[in-house]
């Protein structure tokens, strides 16, 4: 997946020194600018994260006595530590290189829709919501918040996040046009901890404006339910829903294999759960959108709990994998599928041909 952590400055302590309003948008713009260019390393490449991800891969590894990753073929294998921490064939495949420079171009391209949208549409919701609340109900009812309602507004801003997360991600999964450019993630071949950045540019601010949507939505209730004074839980001052996603990101692209029981799964979306999202199989399609819970997914009947060791071919159907396979490729992708579709010759059936499937699984 794509998007950045959510929870980046929910936990920053409003600063109340009174200034005036120009000195105040040049300095929230300077503050978005400044933690883009900080944010520029995505979370879940930051070294603890990654330690987090080997050290619980070396746990596996030996609970799992060498089984519980999968190969760039995506199924199962056993191996010694090292080839199951940096599987060789996953490293050096095409589609990790492909990772990689998609990766830059989408960092490089990000600033400048994010910035516009977040600075936009993020605060413009918010305050939307507040008048309309205030339409409504008359004026905040100023409640005094504590660290149960702090909490409960982390839970339900990520609520809304994975809500909106799992809208844009169905909706680019059905619709033609939409689905050229998500297609472009979906073309990775193996996974690997850049794949969740890999995007075309286009996708970058539809994931932007939802996420900023779903931000302004949740703190325009609670800044009205208590006068604009909450901020969100942190645990030893990090937003612990910021690890969490995080956390969750980076290793739902990792190629071992980390289940959670079947009960939370039912709740959490465990890091293997989106190696099915990323398989060709007809019976893994369109299946676990959201991001983080499951609750969505659920609710829309999208779930898919894989077995251990499920076997999970990564791609896009073989029939169409070879034009979605260098950098270029999918950089043209989405136009020239929208060529197709603007002249007749495109046709949703050789997007996902069931036969080749079959010979393949
Ligand atoms: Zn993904
Ligand atoms: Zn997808």
């Amino acid at each position: 997946m794509p998007i950045e952590n959510p929870f980046p400055d929910l936990s920053a302590p409003s600063d109340s020194t009174l200034v005036g309003p120009l000195t105040g948008t040049l300095r929230d713009i300077g503050a978005v600018i400044w933690n883009n260019a900080g944010e520029n390393i995505p979370r879940d490449l930051h070294w603890d994260i990654i330690a987090l991800t080997l050290i619980i891969s070396t746990l596996i590894w030996f609970k799992r006595k060498g089984n519980g990753s999968k190969g760039a073929d995506g199924r199962a294998r056993n191996s010694g530590l090292l080839g199951y921490l940096f599987p060789k064939d996953i490293y050096t495949h095409p589609s990790a290189r492909v990772d990689l420079w998609l990766w830059i171009t989408e960092r490089a391209v990000k600033p400048f829709f994010a910035i516009g949208l977040l600075v936009a549409i993020g605060p413009g919701t918010e305050k939307t919501l507040i008048t309309l609340l205030e339409f409504l109900f008359g004026p905040s009812p100023a409640y005094t918040p504590n660290y149960s309602w702090m909490l409960l507004y982390s839970l339900f801003t990520l609520l809304c996040y994975d809500f909106v997360f799992f809208l844009t991600h169905y909706t680019m999964h059905k619709v033609p046009a939409l689905w050229a450019i998500h297609k472009v993630h979906h073309s990775a071949e193996v996974l690997t901890p850049l794949t969740r950045s890999r995007e075309h540019f286009l996708a970058v601010p539809i994931w932007a404006a939802g996420g900023a949507f779903s931000y302004g939505f949740a703190a325009g209730i609670f800044a009205y339910l208590f006068n604009g004074n909450i901020v969100a839980a942190t645990l030893l001052n990090i937003g612990f829903f910021s690890l969490l996603f995080g956390f969750n990101g980076s290793f739902r692209h990792f190629h071992v294999q980390f289940h959670y029981p079947v009960w939370l799964s039912k709740w959490l979306h465990s890091p293997v759960m989106h190696h099915v999202h990323h398989s060709y199989l007809e019976k893994h399609w369109d299946t676990n959108f959201a991001a983080v819970t499951s609750i969505w997914d659920r609710l829309f009947s999208t779930l898919y709990i894989p077995e251990k060791d499920e076997y999970t071919p990564w791609g896009i159907p073989p029939a169409k994998q070879f034009e979605n396979r260098t950098y270029w490729q999918n950089t043209i992708g989405p136009f020239r599928d929208w060529y197709r579709m603007l002249s007749g010759n495109y046709s949703q059936s050789t997007e996902t041909n069931s036969s080749e499937n079959e010979l393949k699984s």
